[in-house]
């Protein structure tokens, strides 16, 4: 199958696999999910047409601990995404050192076509379905076309089955019904601090350009914290196309544009780009930060950033990785940078079970600590190994989870 997401995740398991020397058992394991519920919701519609909606959900792998994460409401969900979904969460959970099992879910739907009440009908319904959910089972968070309002509808469809309060059982929940504060930020925060890390051991000067693909949770608060640290930001792009400025664009005009009318586009004093200009734009640093394959063999030959930080999920394609290697440009991988995410709802649980809230500063605080460790860990195997720091991001989980599946006696 062409650019199947779960072909290039098992790629990925027999590359750093190999080098890792895993062994082969540990190997075919991780190479299908541990269980895949598959299964229709049945609905009236306001209108009274009824309607059958197809539901997934993948347990890939829960050696490390309970199942955490994303559900995806989109019209072209299929198992194959959803299954290289529950992989690479499985993998984030363990470069960032989080006891968790990585899994996904979701729905063929687009929400934008139901109305509130069919919404908040079909996540209730979801829950209701799900085979195995709790807190020490399966931990639903949100993803593309979820949000806070669904995973707090989640959340007490979940309460009102098991007859009492659980917040540990289902992520991404507003503050107000038990979530953690800095959940919304928590992906783009984690990778500035990544980039500060890797702008210091790569040694490159104050004041350098960015150049960020994507204006939304993840795009727009790494670029405002990199503004504000004195990065000249020279191109931004959302879905409706870029814009660039040789001097520098004025980050915090650009929010009040955006949140004015929707898109980067018309920003004064900016001479408009394509999506592909962008990336292509003479800056330091590149950070692919809205959808996946956007570097390929067909562009990567003219990217001129030397450091990318690839804040969305698989932009950069194997081919694309082999050409900018052979250019020197360093990769900070998805499984590392966008990691921000996955710990602060490992925090969210956290303060669930405990029934203790914490401010902002903590969460930012234990963020920091967290994803910064997982980057010495990545440096020091790719130093050590001489490979990229992908593959040793991966190798490094891919040990911690084969050691626990040997020690509780799967291989
Ligand atoms: P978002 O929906 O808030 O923003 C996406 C941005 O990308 C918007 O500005 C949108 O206009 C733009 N965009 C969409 N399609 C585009 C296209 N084809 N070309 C150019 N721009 C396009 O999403 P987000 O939460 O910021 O997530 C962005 C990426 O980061 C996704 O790949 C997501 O999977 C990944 N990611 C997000 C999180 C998180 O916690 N939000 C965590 C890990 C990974």
């Amino acid at each position: 199958m062409k650019n199947d997401p779960f072909e290039t995740a098992l790629n990925t398991l027999l590359t750093a696999g190999k080098i890792a020397g895993l062994e082969p058992n540990a190997i075919k394991l991780l190479s299908q999910p541990k269980r895949i519920f598959e299964f229709t919701i049945p609905m009236k519609m306001d209108n009274g047409e009824f309607k059958i909606f197809n539901a997934f959900r993948v347990h890939y792998n829960d050696a490390l601990g309970e199942i955490k994460d994303g559900t995806r409401f989109v019209l072209n969900l299929d198992l194959n995404t959803v299954k290289a979904l529950g992989f690479w969460m499985t993998i984030k959970h363990a470069v960032s050192g989080i006891p968790a099992g990585g899994g996904k879910g979701g729905i063929r739907v687009d929400p934008e076509k139901l109305s509130e009440w069919e919404l908040e009908r079909l996540v209730r319904a979801f829950i209701r379905k799900l085979p195995m959910k709790g807190a020490w089972v399966d931990v639903p968070g949100a993803d593309i076309g979820t949000s806070a309002k669904t995973q707090a509808w989640m959340l007490d469809e979940y309460e009102e089955i098991v007859g009492f309060h659980s917040p540990a059982a289902v992520n991404d929940k507003p503050a107000e019904v038990n979530g953690t504060l800095g959940s919304m930020e928590a992906t783009g925060t984690g990778a500035f601090f990544v980039t500060m890390e890797a702008v210091r051991d790569l040694e490159l000067p104050k004041g350098i350009s960015i150049a960020v693909q994507g204006f939304g949770d993840v795009g727009r608060t790494i670029t405002r914290l990199l503004y504000n640290e004195g990065f000249k930001v020279v191109a931004i792009s959302d879905i409706k196309g870029g814009i660039y400025s040789k001097e520098g664009l004025n980050i915090e005009k650009l929010v009040k544009h955006v949140e004015d009318t929707g898109f980067v586009a018309n920003f004064p004093e900016t001479v408009a780009i394509t999506n592909e200009e962008l990336l292509e734009t003479n800056c330091d640093i590149l950070i692919p930060a809205a959808v996946q394959s956007v570097i390929t063999d067909k562009n990567a030959d003219k990217v001129k950033a030397k450091l990318i930080i690839e804040g969305a999920n698989g932009p950069t394609t194997t081919k694309a990785e082999k050409i900018l290697e052979d250019n020197e440009v360093t990769i900070i991988p998805d499984v590392l940078a966008n990691c921000g995410g996955a710990i602060v709802c490992s925090f969210e649980r956290t303060q669930g079970l405990t029934d203790t809230y914490w401010d902002l500063e903590t969460v930012n605080k234990k963020l920091k600590k967290r994803i910064l460790k997982a980057y010495k860990e990545t440096t020091v195997t790719a130093k050590e190994k001489n490979t990229s720091l992908r593959n040793a991001a991966w190798m490094n989980a891919l040990i911690k989870i084969s050691k626990a599946m040997k020690a509780r006696g799967w291989i």
